[in-house]
């Protein structure tokens, strides 16, 4: 039998992961559940769902701050999320049904690290920021760019706990955008997703920030594309973005989808958020 606690607050919680490193973090659960009935059971679970301090929405100079324990559901409802990271909102609009976006967290997502995380391309392209915090050193943030260390690896150390994203607002002038490719419309694991922040002067590119999920062991930010596109028009910029993709991105191959599809896929979905 686990060992079972609910702490009260983060405080609580931190004591209890430091004393504690090798019990389950549980959030909604939507990931951990799936295949508990094949897995050893831990040795015990400290259940952070509603967590006081974990599931706030609060925006400071420029920046979205969102808990980790926030649903998807609060998420895409969140009024300047739904506006201003279009992105984030539609993410979270399209991971799983209305059931799982009403259970499952951000936090979840990010822990999990799963290549095909939906929210994780567009941590990458928003230029996201993690905060982690621990009972022995306190807070510290983290570029979401450093965050994945490999297939479902992250650098979050067994004494600490996700506490918050940090998201910075788009500049005015910052298209941003996603898609989400999968084997229908709604409700499936995604083949291949991506996530776009693309500057403009005019018709011209001036930066992109570019980033695809579902492709490696990890989501990635594509920098050869991302330098390919500055100084072009649109629809250059579409077509140095094809050829960049193809030429730099090598797709996983597994039972949702071979790499050639993900390839194919991965160049129109790039070059389309250009002409966007
Ligand atoms: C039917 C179904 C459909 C799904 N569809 C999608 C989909 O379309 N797209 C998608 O991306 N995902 C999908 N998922 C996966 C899942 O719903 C999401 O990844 C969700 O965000 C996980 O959140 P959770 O709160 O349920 O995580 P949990 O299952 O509670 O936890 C996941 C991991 O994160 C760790 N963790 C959670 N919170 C913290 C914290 N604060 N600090 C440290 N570690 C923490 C846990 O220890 C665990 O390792 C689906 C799942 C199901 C069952």
């Amino acid at each position: 039998m686990s060992e079972y606690v609910r702490p009260r607050d983060l405080h609580e919680a931190l004591a209890l992961r430091a004393e504690h490193p090798d019990w389950m973090p549980l959030a909604g659960g939507t990931d951990l559940m799936v295949t508990a009935n094949h897995k050893v059971a831990p040795i015990g679970i400290l259940d952070l769902w509603r967590l006081d301090g974990l599931g706030s929405i609060h925006v400071e100079q420029g920046v979205v701050a969102i808990g980790a324990g926030a649903t998807w559901l609060e998420v895409q409802r969140h009024e300047v999320i739904a506006q201003e990271l279009t992105p984030l909102a539609a993410a979270a609009r399209e991971i799983g049904a209305l059931q799982i976006q009403a259970r499952g967290t951000i936090g979840g997502n990010v822990g999990t690290s799963s290549p095909v995380g939906d929210s994780l391309p567009v941590l990458l392209a928003l230029d996201a920021t993690i905060e982690v915090a621990s009972a022995a050193r306190g807070r510290r943030r983290v570029a979401y760019s450093a965050w994945c260390t490999g297939y479902r690896q992250t650098g979050l150390a067994a004494d600490e706990l996700i506490v918050a994203l940090h998201v910075p607002l788009p500049s005015r002038g910052t298209r941003t955008m996603w898609r989400k490719v999968g084997t229908r419309r709604a409700q499936s694991i995604s083949k291949v997703m991506g996530a776009a922040a693309i500057v403009l002067d005019g018709d011209v590119v001036t930066s992109a920030r570019i980033a695809l999920g579902a492709v490696a062991d990890r989501p990635i930010r594509i920098a050869a594309v991302e330098a390919a596109v500055v100084g072009k028009s649109r629809a250059q910029a579409a077509e140095a973005a094809r050829a960049a993709v193809r030429a730099t991105i090598k797709p996983i191959d597994d039972v949702r989808s071979t790499s050639a599809y993900r390839l194919a896929v991965a160049e129109n979905l790039v070059a389309r958020f250009f002409m966007a």
